[in-house]
C-alpha cells in the first residue's frame, strides 16, 4: 500500500506512520475484528487470579469489556501490572532515553543528499564525548544517516545552550516533496513512561529542544536552510518502561548467542539497539522467541506482547524492536485463539498446536 519507503540505509525501510494507519485499518477489517478506538484501559476485571476482562473509560463513559483471554499490548504492561502480575522497571537513571520525534518540510533534497555524500557519517560517528556505543566492529564503517556536527557547531556559536549536548541522531528518509521524516535527534534522560506528570514535562521539553535542533539545521546543514517543522510524533516516544516477570525472562546470552527454545513462536535477527549497544542484523544470525516470555507469573488468562515481554536489559534492547514486537504479537494472538478453542489455559497450552498454526500462517519458527 506504499506505506514502506526505502531508506538510505542498507536494505532498510521506513514505515510511513500515516500510511500504516490505513494498512492497520485494513488488516483489522479483513480479520473481522470490531475496532474499539478512543478507549483508555483503567482497570482489570479479576476473578481471583484470573483476568476476566478490562474496564475502559472514554467519551462514552465507563465500559466493561469481558474477554475469554486478554492480550496486554500497551507497551507498558499496564494490564499485567494492575492485575497484580510482577513487573520490572529499569532504574530511572539507567532507562533508555525518551524522544520527541518530528518531521520537516522544505528540504532541498538534492542539496541535502550532496552534503551527505560529501561528508558521509558512519556508525562510529555515534560515539562521541560521553555517548559511547558498543558495536561488533562490523557496524563501525557502515554508512549511518547520522547528524551530529550541526548541533556541535550550534553549541560553539551559542545557538544551542552548552548543556544541551544530547541533541543529535538520525534522519529517516528525504522525499522529493521536500519532507524529511523521522528526525530522531532529541534524547531525554530520566522520563518515566508510567508517570503522566513525567510524560507531560518531558514531552514539552522535547518539543522545545526540537525547535532548537531545527534552528541549528537551518544554519549549518546544506539543503535545510528553508526547513520548517511539519509535525511532531503523536506523543513523546518511550523506549523503556515496565516489563513483566515472565515464566521465562529472555537474557543477554539469548539475544547475543542465538537463543533456541522448544516453545519458539518465531525468530528475530541479531539486532540489539539500546543501553549503549548497537549490533545490526547483517549476518543471518538469529534467535528464537519463546512463548513463555509472554506469559506473566501469578495471573491467568493474560498474555503480554510487544516491548513489555520478559527479559533482562540487553534482551530488551533486542525485543523492543518493532519487528520483534510483531513476531511476539502474532504468537500471542494465535496462542490466545488456540487456548479458547481447546479450553486449555494459557499456562498449559499445547505449544505444538500454536506452532502448527503459526507455520500455516507462514511464520518461520526455526
Ligand atoms: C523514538 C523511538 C524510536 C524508535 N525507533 C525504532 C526503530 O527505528 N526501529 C525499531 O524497530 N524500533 C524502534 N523503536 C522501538 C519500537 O518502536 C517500540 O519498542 C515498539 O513500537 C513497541 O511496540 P508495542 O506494540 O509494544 O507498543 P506501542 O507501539 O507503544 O503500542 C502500545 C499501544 O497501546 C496504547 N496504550 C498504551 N496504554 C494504554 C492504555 N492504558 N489504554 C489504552 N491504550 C493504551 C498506546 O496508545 C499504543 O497505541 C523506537 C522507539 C522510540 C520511542
Amino acid at each position: 500500500m506504499g506505506a514502506a519507503v526505502p531508506e538510505s540505509q542498507f536494505l532498510s525501510y521506513e514505515l510511513d506512520s500515516e500510511g500504516f494507519k490505513l494498512v492497520a485499518d485494513q488488516l483489522v477489517s479483513e480479520a473481522g475484528i470490531v475496532p474499539m478506538l478512543h478507549r483508555q484501559f483503567v482497570a482489570p476485571i479479576m476473578e481471583g487470579t484470573k483476568v476476566r476482562g478490562i474496564i475502559v473509560e472514554s467519551k462514552s463513559g465507563r465500559e466493561a469489556i469481558l474477554a475469554k483471554r486478554v492480550i496486554d499490548a500497551t507497551g507498558d504492561a499496564d494490564i499485567a501490572h494492575r492485575s497484580g502480575a510482577p513487573t520490572f522497571k529499569t532504574p530511572i537513571e539507567q532507562t533508555q532515553a525518551a524522544s520527541v520525534m518530528f518531521h520537516l518540510a522544505g528540504v532541498d533534497k538534492e542539496k541535502f543528499m550532496q552534503g551527505v555524500a560529501d561528508d558521509p557519517q558512519t556508525y562510529k560517528d555515534w560515539s562521541s564525548g560521553e555517548w559511547q556505543v558498543e558495536t561488533d566492529g562490523k557496524e563501525d564503517d557502515m554508512f549511518s544517516p547520522f547528524l551530529g556536527k550541526p548541533f556541535e557547531q550550534a553549541i560553539r556559536d551559542g545557538l544551542i545552550p552548552a548543556d544541551l549536548n544530547t541533541i543529535g541522531g538520525t534522519w529517516g528518509a528525504v522525499h522529493d516533496s521536500g519532507e524529511m521524516t523521522y528526525m530522531n535527534l532529541i534524547h531525554l534522560a530520566g522520563c518515566d513512561g508510567t508517570d503522566a506528570d513525567s510524560l507531560t514535562r518531558f514531552e514539552i521539553e522535547g518539543r522545545r529542544q526540537a525547535m532548537l535542533a531545527i534552528e541549528a539545521l537551518r544554519h549549518y546543514t546544506a539543503g535545510c536552510e528553508g526547513v520548517r517543522l511539519r509535525n511532531f510524533g503523536m506523543s513523546i516516544g518511550i523506549r523503556d518502561s515496565r516489563k513483566i516477570d515472565a515464566v521465562y525472562n529472555m537474557t543477554e546470552t539469548d539475544v547475543r548467542q542465538q537463543g533456541r527454545f522448544d516453545d519458539s513462536i518465531g525468530i528475530y535477527p541479531e539486532f540489539i539497539d539500546g543501553y549503549g549497544i548497537l549490533i545490526l542484523p547483517t549476518t543471518g544470525r538469529y534467535m528464537q522467541i519463546p512463548y513463555r516470555a509472554m506469559v506473566p507469573k501469578s495471573v491467568e488468562n493474560l498474555l503480554v506482547a510487544g516491548r513489555a515481554i520478559g527479559g533482562d536489559r540487553v534482551a530488551h534492547a533486542a525485543t523492543r524492536n518493532m519487528a520483534c514486537c510483531a513476531v511476539a504479537d502474532q504468537g500471542a494472538g494465535v496462542a490466545a485463539a488456540i487456548s479458547v478453542q481447546t479450553g486449555v489455559p494459557l499456562q498449559e497450552i499445547e505449544i505444538g498446536l500454536v506452532q502448527k498454526e503459526l507455520r500455516q500462517q507462514g511464520v518461520r519458527l526455526d
